[in-house]
């Protein structure tokens, strides 16, 4: 960041009193800008003994297999968020019925919260994000397609519990 999105000043990297991080501070209205990681939410979708995979229609991995999932976005709770993206990206009406898996990627600075749902229909269709849907047996998860580590760690995660019932999920906030 070199300008104030704010007042339009330069920005000057500083550490302010008290803090324990150099931030965007601006040189003019002092204004300090935080960054910091990103939310990404997530559900992994089961259908009787299936799980919902996408094969991602766009950049970054595009054509590799996926879950929906997405930036979690002001004004929604981490699983209304996983309850959009199902919407959005599979045309998916899920329940939630627990928490699956909290990653961190640090290195690219996103938290990634993936939850445990349940397909009430199995009628799902490709959104725009998605160029193709399917419903898998585990014996046909397609492991060397799929988009990123984390889908690899939480598809290990899922099938660890995959006959476990389903967790009580927590509350999380009003
Ligand atoms: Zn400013």
């Amino acid at each position: 960041m070199r300008y104030c999105p704010a007042c339009g000043a330069p920005v000057a990297v500083r550490r302010p009193p008290g803090d324990t991080f150099e931030r965007h501070v601006c040189t003019a209205c002092g204004i300090i800008h935080y960054h910091n990681p990103k939310v990404v939410v997530g559900a992994f979708c089961r259908w009787q003994d299936q799980v919902l995979l996408c094969r991602r229609a766009i950049e970054p991995r595009a054509g590799y297999w996926t879950i929906p999932a997405g930036y979690l976005e002001l004004g929604e709770s981490s699983e209304q968020g996983a309850i959009r993206e199902a919407l959005e990206e599979a045309n998916a009406r899920i329940e939630i019925t627990g928490l699956l898996g909290v990653y961190n990627v640090v290195r690219i600075g996103q938290l990634q919260l993936f939850y445990r749902a349940r397909l009430l229909s199995p009628e799902v269709a490709a959104g725009s994000e998605t160029t193709e849907l399917a419903l898998f047996d585990w014996s046909e998860i397609p492991w060397q397609d799929l988009a990123f580590p984390s889908v690899d760690w939480l598809l290990r995660q899922a099938r660890s519990v995959w006959h476990a019932p389903d967790p009580i999920v927590p509350a999380l906030g009003p």
